[in-house]
């Protein structure tokens, strides 16, 4: 047997996937990993249908098909009011996940920091290391509602810093980035080279009247971001893995120097389907309302019982800290609440790098409304 040495020795099967398979084996209620419990839109799927049987089957051009591109780049003009050519500057990937791997591939060198704000999402860090980059982490903490201390991103720069990563609405805590937190960052980073690259694949899921800001938005910083998105939060579509990159014309340019290398081009029947279903804009403009509605629901069947929480402000996941139940360690609750109550969640301590431990699990609320009452009738036991 071949031994070789890997390149990110610390990495094991996901937490998405172990909670997954154990909700699974335990027929557990599953909140845990990020997907809906329903399905997508009937339009939409017939609309897949119709491009496969219109025989839109065959390899797309590398950066997505030009009519997709195109509503995407009216939407961010529409509703961001800034412009990306869909000619150069937009590329369909797979997934946000692609998009992300290939912004971070394509900047960070050997040696190269990359700051990053824990708990944060759990493709970064490996991405970055697998490019022989270095994570800088800067730790949020609960207590302070998570917020940026940005004269502690400043502390954290140096001449080695390559890029930072945002995201917002904020897996896994809901927490979202304001017109004032964005504007430090361009301060921060002007006249420097630092690169930004913004995870939004939850913009259309923002709640109480808050409004998603893109980082593109912001004077300064449009032209040195990657902004990824997701069509699998949107649409309801996870399994489908599409989703898009946006970037100024060079940064474009190396970005899909390594997304043809990695997918080449992404499916071609599903691309048509989106860029038509796209056209009735009501389809993403009504999520946030729709993921609310479920917010709220999960929050008021669980107001009598001994979790603590604030409620999310956008992603369809909702943290729920168990400190007046239990001193156990939030792994193994994750883990026994699935066999004994049978309802999953993920325990937050996975999306710190030292495995923080603050007594929090998270929900995700992207269920039907009964598996939602189910899950908050067992919860409200603890
Ligand atoms: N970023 C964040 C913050 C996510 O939550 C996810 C998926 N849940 C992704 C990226 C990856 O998106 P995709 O499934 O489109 O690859
Ligand atoms: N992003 C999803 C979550 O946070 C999971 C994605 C995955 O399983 N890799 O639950």
């Amino acid at each position: 047997m071949f031994q070789i040495p890997s390149k990110i020795p610390n990495t094991s099967t996901t937490i998405f996937t172990t909670m997954s398979a154990l909700a699974i084996e335990e027929n557990a209620l599953n909140l845990s990993q990020g997907f809906p419990s329903f399905n997508t839109h009937p339009a939409l799927l017939k609309l897949v249908n119709k491009a496969m049987l219109k025989g839109q089957n065959q390899y797309a051009p590398m950066p997505g098909i030009l009519p997709l591109r195109e509503r995407i780049a009216e939407k961010t003009e529409k509703y961001y009011k800034v412009k990306y050519d869909p000619i150069h500057e937009i590329t369909i990937t797979s997934g946000a996940t692609e998009a992300l791997y290939c912004a971070i591939t394509a900047i960070v060198n050997s040696g190269d920091e990359v700051i990053l704000f824990e708990p944060c999402y759990d493709s970064y860090a490996p991405s970055i290391m697998i490019n022989g980059g270095i994570p800088k982490y800067i730790t949020l903490s609960p207590e302070d509602d998570y917020k940026v201390d940005w004269v502690e991103v400043k502390k954290n720069i140096s001449s080695k810093t390559r890029a930072i990563i945002i995201n917002t609405p904020q897996n896994p805590v809901g927490t979202v980035f304001t017109k004032h937190d964005l504007e430090c960052l361009a301060d921060l980073v002007k006249n420097t080279d630092i690169l930004l690259i913004a995870d939004e694949v939850y913009e259309h899921i923002i709640f109480d009247g808050m409004e998603h800001i893109s980082l593109a938005q912001i004077p300064g910083l449009w032209e040195r971001t990657f902004v990824c998105s997701s069509f699998g939060k949107t649409f309801h579509t996870t399994g489908w893995k599409i989703g898009y990159c946006l970037a100024p014309m060079a940064l474009s340019a190396e970005f899909r120097k390594i997304h043809q290398w990695i997918t080449f081009s992404v499916n071609t029947p599903i691309q048509y389907a989106i860029a038509e279903f796209m056209k009735n804009e009501n389809h993403f403009l009504e999520l946030s309302a729709f993921y609310q509605t479920k917010r709220d629901l999960f929050l008021t069947y669980l107001k009598g019982s001994n979790f603590r929480f604030s409620p999310s402000k956008g992603t369809f996941f909702q943290c729920l800290n168990y400190k007046n139940i239990t001193i156990e360690n939030d792994y193994e609750l994750a883990v026994r609440l699935t066999k004994e109550i049978k309802v999953a969640s993920i325990p937050l301590s996975v999306f710190y790098k030292n495995l923080n431990d603050n007594k929090i699990l998270r929900f995700c609320f992207a269920k039907d409304d009964e598996m939602l009452k189910l899950a908050a009738d067992r919860l409200c036991k603890l």
